[in-house]
C-alpha cells in the first residue's frame, strides 16, 4: 500500500482544533482510496517560542525536509504580539517558506454551490459556483528586492526594487501552464507591462514557454484590468498567474468570492512534488477553544495535498465532494445558515468524513 508522510504543524488558536479534524478526513480519504497517511507533529509559532525560545526551530525544519508534504494549521496570538519582529511567531511562517523553498503559492478561489448567497458578488454574476486558481510567484519580485532610504537636503526617501530574473519567471509560469493543463486549458498571465521593465521581461518569458504547451489558450491582462474583471465577470478566470505583489493582492481579492475566510485553502509549492498546505486565515484566538472554528480550509487544503504532492486526484475529489455535501447538511457558526443545524469543528470533521 502507498504510504505517505506528512509533518504536521498545529501551531497556535485553533490551529490544533482545525488540523484534528482534517487528520480524521485524510485518515478517512486514506481508508476509501487505498493509501496509508503518517503524521509526525512539529513545533512553530507561538507553541514553539514557549517551549523552545524561537518560532522556527531546527528540528522542525528536518522533520518537514524528511516529509513528503506538511500540513500547517495557523500560528500567532496576543500572548506573543509584543516580541521583537525576529522572534514572533510570524517570522517562523517566513523562515519555513525560504527553508523548504516553496515559490509557487496556489490560491484556489472557489466557491461551492450552497454557499452561492455568501458571497459579496450577486449570484447571476457568479452562476452555479466559480473556481479560479490563482498562482502567485512567492520568493522573489518587490517583497526580496534591494530596498533602503535615503536623504537629501532635508527630504527623505524610500525605495524597493522589483526585480526578477529568466529562470524565477520560467519556474512560476510553467506551474501556471501545467496547472490550466490539468484544469479548463486556459491561463491568463497578469502584468504591468505597459510600464514596468520587469513586467515586459515577465511577459518575454511567458511568450515564449507558451509555445511549450500548445494545447494552452493564454492571455495576458494588465494588474489594474486583472482587478475590475475578478468582480466584473470572474467567470471569465480558470488559471491566473503572476508575480509576488500582484499575486498577493489579487488572490485575496479573488478569495473574497467565496464568501468565508473559513473556506479558503492554499498550497505553497517547492520544485517536485513537495508543499505546505494551510489554510488562509489565522489562529482566529478569538474563537479558540470554544469548539466552534470552521475546519473546511483546513480540509480543503488537506484535498490540494492529495491532488498536488500524492497525485491522488480521486481521493481529492471526493474530499471537496464531501465538503459540499456537507455544507448542504449543516454549518459552523461563520457560514450560518437558519435552515440547516449549527454545528461544532468536530461535528462538522464527522459531516465530511461521513461523506467521503
Ligand atoms: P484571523 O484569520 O485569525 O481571524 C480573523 C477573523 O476571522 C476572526 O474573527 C476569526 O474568528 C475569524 N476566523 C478565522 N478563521 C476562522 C475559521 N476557521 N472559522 C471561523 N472563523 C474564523 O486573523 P487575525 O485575527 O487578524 O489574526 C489572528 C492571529 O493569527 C494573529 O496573531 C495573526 O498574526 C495570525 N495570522 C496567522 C496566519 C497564519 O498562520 N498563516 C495568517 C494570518 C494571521
Amino acid at each position: 500500500m502507498k504510504k505517505y508522510s506528512i509533518a504536521v504543524i498545529k501551531g497556535d488558536g485553533i490551529g490544533p482544533e482545525i488540523v484534528d479534524e482534517t487528520i480524521k478526513v485524510l485518515d478517512a480519504a486514506g481508508k476509501k482510496f487505498g493509501f496509508e497517511t503518517e503524521y509526525k507533529g512539529c513545533l512553530m509559532g507561538g507553541c514553539a517560542i514557549d517551549a523552545t525560545g524561537v518560532p522556527l526551530p531546527q528540528e522542525t525544519i528536518d522533520i518537514c525536509k524528511a516529509s513528503d508534504s506538511v500540513l500547517l494549521g495557523a500560528v500567532g496570538g496576543e500572548k506573543w504580539d509584543t516580541l521583537p519582529g525576529h522572534l514572533r511567531p510570524e517570522a517562523g511562517l517566513l523562515g519555513i517558506r525560504a527553508a523548504l523553498g516553496l515559490f509557487a503559492n496556489l490560491r484556489p478561489a472557489k466557491i461551492f454551490e450552497p454557499l452561492v448567497d455568501a458571497s459579496p458578488i450577486k449570484r447571476e454574476i457568479i452562476g452555479d459556483g466559480l473556481d479560479i486558481m490563482v498562482v502567485r510567484e512567492l520568493t522573489g519580485g518587490i517583497y526580496f528586492g534591494q530596498r533602503g532610504r535615503s536623504e537629501e537636503n532635508g527630504v527623505k526617501s524610500a525605495y524597493d526594487t522589483e526585480k526578477y530574473s529568466v529562470p524565477e519567471i520560467e519556474r512560476i509560469v510553467r506551474v501556471g501552464f501545467d496547472l490550466a493543463l490539468k484544469r479548463s486549458k486556459r491561463l491568463c498571465s497578469v502584468d504591468k507591462a505597459n510600464v514596468l521593465e520587469s513586467s515586459r521581461l515577465w511577459r518575454e518569458t511567458v511568450l515564449r514557454i507558451s509555445k511549450e504547451y500548445p494545447e494552452v489558450e493564454l492571455s495576458h491582462m494588465y494588474v489594474d484590468n486583472c482587478a475590475m474583471q475578478l468582480v466584473r465577470n470572474p467567470a471569465q478566470f480558470d488559471v491566473i498567474v503572476t508575480s509576488n505583489i500582484f499575486g498577493d493582492i489579487l488572490s485575496d481579492e479573488a478569495s473574497m468570492i467565496s464568501g468565508s475566510i473559513g473556506m479558503l485553502a492554499s498550497a505553497s509549492l517547492a520544485t517536485g512534488s513537495f508543499g505546505l498546505y494551510e489554510p488562509i486565515h489565522g489562529s482566529a484566538p478569538d474563537i479558540a477553544g470554544k469548539g466552534i472554528a470552521n475546519p473546511l480550509a483546513t480540509i480543503l487544503s488537506a484535498a490540494m495535498m492529495l491532488r498536488y504532492s500524492f497525485g491522488e486526484n480521486d481521493a481529492a475529489v471526493a474530499v471537496e465532494a464531501a465538503v459540499d455535501r456537507a455544507l448542504r447538511e449543516g454549518r459552523t457558526p461563520d457560514i450560518a445558515d437558519l435552515a440547516l443545524p449549527k454545528l461544532s469543528t468536530v461535528e462538522m470533521g464527522d459531516l465530511v468524513v461521513k461523506n467521503i
